[in-house]
């Protein structure tokens, strides 16, 4: 029986160790997300943020520990699964179809019956309004901002109730970073969903999340409450820098 309804806790990681072709990555993490909670993990390159990703939506496997997903354990190989259940994962390509219209690509995210997926859709235009007047225009003709909010509408249309969002700002100037990022604050507001956030801008991750970890080398070596980590940049320095983080 699944534990979904047993409390608030949406994602809930223990002592993973995940990687490639068996050898880890990431080793020792435990991170949790619970109901309309923005959580970020931060982190320089090659930490290991997008490997944990992976691993919750399944698409790489638990090598130890548990990763529990929406009350069930992450299912390896079999990633619509967890979607089934109300996992979506935006990830860092994006992952969009440049051939399809904006509408075409947003249909794709469709799920469940007929009434469930117009209130999808009218749900992710009213989190996202800015396409609706894209809608039929080709994604590739679509600007980087404009990109990464048809990959957040696509996922949102299947009214998740856990959202991963790999590096939204990848590729995106500031100034439209700073205009995209608070979407995840509506989102998880105005939905009820949590949602799980790599992100490499720290100072504006801590501006939307409720609280962050940071990893470095595939372990998590800071986290706490996004007012706590603002306070203490000299923690935040260290973590990015590899060293030793007492506080
Ligand atoms: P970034 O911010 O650069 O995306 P990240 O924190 O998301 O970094 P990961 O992409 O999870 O880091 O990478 C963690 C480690 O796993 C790195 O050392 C990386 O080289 C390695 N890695 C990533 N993808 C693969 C792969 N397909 N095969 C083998 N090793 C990989």
């Amino acid at each position: 029986m699944s534990n979904e309804d047993s409390g608030d806790r949406l994602l809930d990681i223990q002592n993973l160790s995940s990687g490639y072709s068996g050898v880890p990555v990431v080793r020792g993490v435990n991170l949790h997300v619970d109901k309309g909670e923005v959580v970020a993990m931060l982190g320089p390159n090659g930490a290991g943020k997008t490997t944990t990703l992976l691993t919750v939506s399944g698409l790489l496997k638990v090598l130890d520990g548990s990763v529990t997903v929406l009350g069930d354990p992450a299912t390896f190989g079999a990633p619509h699964k967890a979607a089934r259940r109300g996992l979506a994962h935006v990830p860092e390509d994006r992952s969009l179809f440049f051939g399809l219209t904006v509408q075409e690509n947003l249909r794709l995210g469709l799920r469940g019956s007929r009434k469930a997926q117009a209130a999808g859709y009218e749900r992710a235009l009213e989190l996202l309004p800015a396409l609706r007047p894209l809608m039929g225009r080709r994604s590739g003709l679509l600007s980087g901002g404009e990109q990464q909010m048809l990959a957040m509408a696509r996922a949102l249309v299947s009214e998740p109730k856990l959202l991963l969002v790999d590096e939204m700002s990848l590729g995106l100037a500031p100034i439209i970073v700073e205009r995209l990022l608070p979407i995840v604050r509506d989102i998880a507001n105005e939905t009820g969903a949590g949602v799980l956030i790599v992100e490499q801008h720290v100072h504006l991750a801590l501006s939307v999340c409720d609280r962050a970890y940071v990893m470095s080398h595939g372990e998590i070596v800071l986290e706490g409450s996004a007012a706590e980590l603002k306070e203490r940049p000299d923690l935040l320095e260290a973590s990015y820098l590899g060293g030793e983080v007492t506080a």
